[in-house]
């Protein structure tokens, strides 16, 4: 089953079982300043969780795109490490506002895998809230699963990516417990069941997330009950497709092997690929290396989101949105340095992607031309610099290579640096931080900042604080720190 069939099965699913079809609302969430991006299908039925708004109906589906490369769910440094996690992915859903609760959303979630997709139901796993007994004698004395499938987590803060069965949208707002389902993808797969020390592996994936939705919670934390209780699910199509198309990774999936190839496409066979070009032919028969190459799967995924949040109004800038939005386009382009690449080459893999998903979402297609354009600025502008960045940063790497039976690479890039990228060759701190992991070095975080401080007092004291902010061509980061603290308060612009 090809993604846009699941996609249109599971809307199809919900709306024969009363659910008026909703179509996904923008990635730049409308008058909500907590956050950054849309993270989550409820984002645009908020307010109606929250009382504060009605829908002439109770129960809703919708196939909603997200990002999470920010703010509380933030799968940045997931991608390229894990086989589930994008920046950009679609989330199906159901939700009820106040009409059906925990019941029917449990019947409803098993019987769409079970029946519909047709899931084997010894490959599922579900984990309740740790005090919701009443889920979990729904999962076992009314739908039958054996105790052993059903996992009891409680809150898990701290964790990396551990299983929480307590969902926040954010730092504040709607909340509450959940029950998500997993799938085994098999004992091949390192990683352990939700709960164990195992379980950031990738062998059982969650698929499914099915929120009870109880609870507003305010910015000191406390939980104020919700007018009527309320049902939230999302579930990753990538994922679920991965599952039904017998693969493990969502990479593998018909529309992620189409970006990967156009990816290989436009770098391995490039003529501007300064260090080898492959012809089309060649890169067929070399397809089992190919879809293995990590940069390209990186590309593919970050094709998405910087095509989509261009779609939806946001432009690459030093701040805020805009400023995340170019840190994923020179993370992008940095890959395709990194696979030869010496010119502009994303935008042209715009079309491709419209191909694939320009028919779901009309606004992608109808904005392809402005992408492209918009892309293509970004990457010529990046292309200037980067070479000469990546030099200084790869020598300092391997600054220690003279040292005779010392470690060739150093342990940590110093702030200096970390900033000299940043500040004259428009090095984001999170694409050095990115290159620097892959080499197992790790940045002086709080030099880069005393680094950057300083700067900006110089430049103040200069009486050129002012233009440096408007004019420099990366100027002094201060959005990003900006950012990072504005978050806190609420409020990301
Ligand atoms: P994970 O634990 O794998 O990071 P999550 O618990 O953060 O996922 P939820 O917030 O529960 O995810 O979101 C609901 C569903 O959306 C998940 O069950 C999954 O199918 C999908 N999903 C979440 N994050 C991503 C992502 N970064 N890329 C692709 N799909 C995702
Ligand atoms: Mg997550
Ligand atoms: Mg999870
Ligand atoms: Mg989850």
């Amino acid at each position: 089953m090809k993604s846009s069939e699941i996609r249109q099965k599971f809307l199809d699913f919900f709306a024969s079982k009363g659910h008026t079809i909703v179509a996904s609302s923008s990635l730049v969430p409308h008058d909500d300043p907590t956050l950054l991006f849309t993270n989550a299908g409820m984002n645009q039925f908020k307010d109606v969780f929250l009382g504060f708004d009605k829908r002439p109906y109770t129960r809703a589906t919708s196939s909603q795109k997200c990002v999470r490369a920010g703010g509380k769910h933030n799968d940045l440094e997931n991608v390229g490490y894990t086989a589930r996690h994008h920046t950009f992915f679609e989330m199906l859903g159901n939700f009820s506002f106040g009409d059906y609760f925990k019941r029917e959303a449990i019947q409803y979630a098993w019987e769409l895998l079970t029946e519909v997709y047709k899931l084997p139901k010894d490959k599922l796993y579900v984990t309740v809230y740790a005090e919701d007994d009443e889920a979990y004698d729904i999962w076992t004395k009314e739908m039958g699963l054996e105790a052993a499938r059903v996992i009891r987590i409680g809150d898990n803060k701290g964790a990396r990516y551990a299983s929480d069965n307590f969902w926040m949208m954010g730092d504040t707002g709607p909340c509450g417990p959940c029950t998500e389902i997993f799938y085994d993808h098999g004992a091949h797969i390192p990683g352990g069941l939700p709960g164990t020390p195992e379980e950031d592996g990738d062998r059982y994936i969650e698929i499914w997330n099915n929120v009870f939705m109880q609870f507003n919670r305010d910015e000191a934390g406390v939980m104020h009950p919700l007018p009527k209780p309320s049902v939230d699910t999302g579930m990753g199509l990538e994922r679920i497709s991965a599952v039904l198309q017998h693969v493990h990774a969502n990479y593998e999936i018909d529309l992620f092997q189409a970006l990967i190839k156009a990816a290989a496409r436009e770098t391995f066979c490039s003529p501007n690929n300064r260090v080898g070009t492959r012809t089309l032919d060649e890169l067929d028969r070399d397809w089992a290396v190919v879809r293995e190459n990590n940069s390209l799967k990186v590309i593919a995924d970050h094709i998405r989101s910087c095509s989509f949040l261009i779609a939806d109004g946001v432009i690459p800038s030093n701040e805020g949105r805009g400023y995340v939005l170019r840190r994923i386009i020179r993370r992008a382009i940095r890959h395709g340095y990194k696979l030869g690449m010496r010119s502009a080459f994303l935008y042209s893999i715009v079309p491709d992607l419209v191909q694939q998903m320009g028919t779901a979402y009309p606004e992608l297609a109808a904005s392809q031309q402005r992408v492209m354009d918009i892309l293509q600025q970004e990457e010529e502008r990046f292309f200037e610099t980067i070479g000469h960045g990546m030099e200084i940063l790869i020598a300092e790497i391997f600054s220690n290579r003279g040292n005779v039976g010392g470690s060739q690479k150093i342990e940590t890039l110093d702030g200096e640096t970390a900033f000299k990228l940043h500040d004259t060759y428009g090095f984001p701190l999170d694409l050095t931080e990115n290159v620097c992991r892959e080499y197992e070095v790790g940045v002086d975080v709080a030099g880069f900042n005393a680094a950057m401080a300083r700067q900006k007092e110089q430049a103040r004291a200069a009486g050129k604080f002012k233009m440096a902010a408007n004019l420099d061509y990366d100027g002094p980061a201060s959005t990003f720190h900006g950012y990072e603290t504005l978050e806190h308060k609420g409020n990301i612009l």
